[in-house]
């Protein structure tokens, strides 16, 4: 698995009635006997939209997601393409091979989780 450094622990959402003056939605990677704020989704209403909801779900997500799209990306880069032909990606990587692309567009996602330059 590549390196990233966001909060480890199973990520999820947490209402809080009455923080801050109002309902917020906690975004917490669950550590032992103690959670972790990761994220805080503002809603603005009571009780907060599904919106606000939603959004906080797929951050919650977003570990998950993640480790699913590494895992994607790593067993993919190795296949064949429509004709048969052998490709592995950076040393027979195709323009034309819809898959090929598929592998190249989800590394350029996982460089910008990372940080680096796409
Ligand atoms: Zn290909």
């Amino acid at each position: 698995m590549t390196h990233t450094a966001h909060t480890p622990g199973e990520w999820a959402t947490r209402l809080e009635p009455e923080w801050n003056g109002g309902p917020e939605i906690m975004v917490v990677a669950h550590q032992g006997n103690f959670d972790v704020v990761v994220a805080i989704v503002s809603s603005f209403t009571t009780p907060p939209s599904d919106e606000a909801i939603a959004n906080a779900r797929l951050i919650a997500a977003a570990p998950d997601m993640l480790a699913l799209l590494q895992e994607a990306a790593r067993d993919m880069a190795a296949h064949y393409d429509y004709y048969g032909i052998y490709h592995l990606m950076g040393a027979n990587t195709d323009e034309d091979c819809g898959r090929c692309q598929w592998v190249l567009s989800a590394r350029s996602v996982l460089a910008a989780i990372q940080g680096e330059q796409g």
